[in-house]
């Protein structure tokens, strides 16, 4: 409507100083969230971050202590789950065990006492969205875990919510089955079109799902952005070590005779170049935040690279595709470093006790402050 298109899709869900205290814990801490129409947005924390309160509020499961959420320009205080646009999906799926796999799915439109072919057509609709269709007759315990989801999330659809909220959506399912089942619920999803906001503890789940990632620390949102912005460009030492493996480099910024930007760091021998665009004082206390595959590895010094250390290969962890060495420099720092191990018969195959050089870009790491 014409409200809608005001708002514009980037207020779709617009969460506001939204705070939870349980008898003056504070769970959730000033919560401010634009979510868009259309967008998978994951709350991505370790345990007790707060994230499942936050998801709760949502779905009006519990009372904000202060602020609002506003759903296409609606304010949702004080409303009752089930008069919300919202529907949930939990965990442990809460299928009902004495109806079919159809039954299940009609029960909400039953409810909306909606007249009888509609809830039919919607139904085999449902269940040829998530590929149900032919085991329409079955019980739950007659599904495996990942038809078990898909029932369950066609249940959550069918009432065609205005936003969709999972919790820990994969946390039945074993590991295989995870990542299988990861990328058939986003094709769902995206094939509805529907704006939704997911619970998980699992990084790897979020960066492969979500389209944008808030990451959450002790009740309020640290950063965020799509996976390879949270990635590429880590707003703090948390939430880079947080996504993945990284380096981090502490040191202080210096300026070279040249004007160029450096971080002298008592790991290292040499100074680090960090190209132009990075700002900070003198004597500024940072961490260059490298990531394991912007380090190159190699037996001799490397004459040209801007960067580099030596070091020794303490420990090799193989993963098939790559190996992560791990190199410890002169001062006992150990920096991670990725080698894709593309060349099987390669000459140059390092092994433990190997000296080694490391080298990297100017432009390799990101400079925190
Ligand atoms: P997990 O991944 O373990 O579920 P979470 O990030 O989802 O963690 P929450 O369940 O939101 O965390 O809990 C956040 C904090 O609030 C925790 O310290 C928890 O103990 C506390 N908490 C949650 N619900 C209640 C409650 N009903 N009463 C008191 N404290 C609560």
């Amino acid at each position: 409507g014409a409200k809608t298109d005001q708002l514009g899709e980037h207020d779709y869900v617009k969460v506001e100083g939204l705070r939870k205290e349980f008898d003056g814990f504070v769970a959730v801490d000033d919560v401010s969230l634009s979510i868009r129409q259309g967008e998978i947005f994951a709350l991505l924390g370790a345990s007790g971050c707060g994230k499942s309160t936050l998801l709760r509020m949502l779905a009006g499961f519990e009372r904000p202590t202060a602020g609002d959420i506003h759903l296409q320009g609606q304010s949702m205080a004080g409303l009752p789950p089930y008069r919300r646009p919202t529907n949930m999906m939990f965990q442990s799926y809460a299928l009902f065990p004495h109806m079919t796999v159809e039954q299940n799915v009609a029960f909400g439109l039953q409810q909306e006492k909606l007249p009888r072919e509609e809830i039919q057509r919607r139904t085999s609709e449902m269940l040829a969205l998530v590929q149900m269709s032919k085991l329409a007759k079955r019980k739950p315990h007659q599904l495996s875990g990942g038809q078990q989801q898909r029932v369950a999330l066609a249940r959550s659809l069918a009432k065609g919510p205005k936003l969709l909220l999972l919790d820990e959506p994969m946390g039945a399912l074993d590991k295989k089955l995870r990542s299988q089942m990861q990328l058939e619920l986003v094709n769902i999803i995206e094939k509805q079109g529907v704006t939704c906001v997911m619970v998980t503890h699992d990084q790897e789940e979020a960066m492969t799902m979500a389209h944008r990632i808030a990451i959450m620390e002790a009740g309020r949102i640290r950063q965020v952005g799509s996976p390879d912005e949270i990635y590429e460009q880590p707003n703090s030492r948390y939430t880079a070590g947080f996504i993945g493996q990284v380096n981090l480099l502490e040191g202080k910024i210096d300026t070279d005779e040249k004007d160029h930007i450096t971080i002298v760091c008592p790991d290292l021998e040499h100074q680090i170049y960090v190209g132009h665009g990075v700002t900070g004082y003198e004597g500024m206390d940072v961490a260059l935040a490298l990531r394991p595959e912007k380090i190159r590895i190699h037996r001799d010094e490397p004459q040209q690279a801007c960067n580099k250390a030596r070091g020794m290969i303490q420990d090799i962890a193989y993963f098939g595709s790559h190996s992560v060495f791990h190199v410890t420099l002169a001062s006992g720092k150990v920096l991670l470093v990725n080698h894709v191990n593309a060349k099987r018969w390669a000459s140059e195959q390092f092994t433990w006790n190997d000296q080694v050089w490391l080298s990297w870009g100017e432009l390799a790491g990101v400079v925190l402050s």
